[in-house]
């Protein structure tokens, strides 16, 4: 029930007939008829209230295995407290972009904080993931050059590539090669002119699947072919790692050119950043759109980013609970029939395959008190249908028995198991 893919692809997609709004009448056709098929409506829920793990929707209380709160840092005292503080220093918005009045110390201070973190030169700060991706990748892809993207890639690098196209006149050679396919890769980089310009660009920890990109072997391949090598940190920093610092921390040595990271899921804020040589982050600092163009990161967000990161370097046993407790849910998934396909972190989707019974499958989780979220086409291919649930280190080991027990009587009640 998702408008459209990637691609643009829209399940009504007909001619204007003279009227340019004659698309959505069609659409609300077809919304309507999934609504009256389905008797219930999976999406855009309305959330009451937060206590912790719990969500409350309707006035019910809902176990929530759908978030990317992954260490729980958003309901943490210390993050909360020093997002309030801000405020009352420096008060709600920025009210202007970092280019000209919305650059505040606090972001300056973060950045230091975060090329620290993951050991680069420099770091620069986007008022969101998204627009991190956006602005860094388009700036970075100049005419003619060439940009490999794993299949499995978050919609917002392949929309920074398609931003990039934009902005060049489609003089940019866009490649994607199989999921986690060092040899795909391999025979892409090989049809590119030895002389071009190429960034291979890869999710650290992709974001349906929740398996690990095979960073050796892809940087291996884009070395030999003198690409550079974009990585998005989204889903890894936090998550993987011994000490949760995320890819490259889990092979045990920097791989790649420039790191990207999202602050909306083990930072428990909202924004996003990009770290790397000094040289390239200050050419994204002034070619990247996005981040000219748009209002800076408000300062709730900016101390809230901050006190998280203090977090995640001080106390790394939250990532380490959170490693724990994913391999127990994996584990535990399979060995009653689930399918998780190519799960190792804390995203374990639960496979259905077909988009109906996806719904219902969701819809009886929804009433037994848990909720997690539905993925269906054209967020992932025809048939591929699954239950996207996700962990936090803060889950408590009976929140995690609930979970088993109910998904998996739902499950063998739906077939499914
Ligand atoms: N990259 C990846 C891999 C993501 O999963 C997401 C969001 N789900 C983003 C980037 C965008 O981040 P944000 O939601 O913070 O804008």
């Amino acid at each position: 029930m998702a408008s459209s893919d990637a691609d643009g692809h829209t399940p009504t997609a007909t001619p204007a007939q003279g009227d340019l709004f004659q698309k959505c009448r069609a659409y609300q056709e077809w919304f309507d008829s999934q609504l009256e098929l389905l008797g219930f409506y999976p999406f855009f829920a309305a959330i009451q209230e937060v206590r912790g793990t719990t969500a409350v929707i309707d006035g019910r209380d809902l176990l929530m295995i759908g978030s990317n709160n992954y260490l729980g840092l958003s309901w943490d005292p210390r993050v909360k407290e020093a997002a309030i503080a801000a405020v009352k220093r420096y008060g709600t918005s920025c009210s202007g972009s970092r280019y000209l009045n919305g650059t505040l110390t606090l972001h300056e201070e973060l950045e230091a904080d975060l090329a620290d973190f993951v050991g680069r030169p420099a770091a620069l700060c986007f008022t969101t993931g998204y627009q991190t991706n956006l602005g860094a990748i388009s700036a970075l892809l100049g005419k003619h050059d060439h940009v490999f993207s794993d299949r499995f890639n978050h919609a917002s690098v392949m929309d920074g590539i398609f931003h990039a196209s934009g902005r060049r006149l489609g003089t940019i050679k866009v490649h994607r090669y199989a999921h986690n396919s060092a040899e795909d890769l391999d025979r892409s980089l090989r049809s590119a002119p030895a002389d071009a310009g190429k960034l291979v660009v890869t999710d650290g920890v992709f974001s349906m699947e929740g398996d690990i990109v095979r960073l050796d072997e892809v940087a291996e391949v884009a070395r030999r072919h003198g690409a550079r090598i974009y990585l998005d940190e989204a889903h890894a920093i936090g998550v993987i790692g011994a000490t949760g610092r995320g890819t490259e921390e889990h092979f045990g040595r920097p791989l790649s050119d420039l790191i990207m990271c999202t602050f909306s899921k083990s930072f428990g804020s909202l924004g996003g950043f990009v770290a790397g040589d000094r040289e390239v982050v200050n050419y994204i600092k002034h070619e990247g759109r996005p981040l000219i163009f748009s209002a800076s990161m408000p300062p709730a967000n900016l101390a809230a980013a901050a006190a998280a990161l203090k977090i995640m370097r001080e106390e790394p046993e939250h990532a380490q609970r959170l490693q724990r407790i994913s391999a127990r849910m994996i584990r535990e998934y399979k060995a009653v029939g689930f399918d998780v396909d190519l799960a190792e972190t804390a995203i374990v989707p639960l496979i259905i395959g077909d988009d109906h019974l996806t719904f219902r499958f969701w819809r009886a989780l929804f009433e037994a008190g848990i909720y997690a979220n539905p993925v269906v086409t054209p967020g992932v291919p025809p048939g591929r249908a699954l239950i996207r649930t996700s962990y936090m280190a803060i889950h408590t080991d009976e929140e995690l028995d609930r979970v088993l027990e109910i998904t998996a009587a739902v499950g063998r009640r739906l077939g499914i198991i």
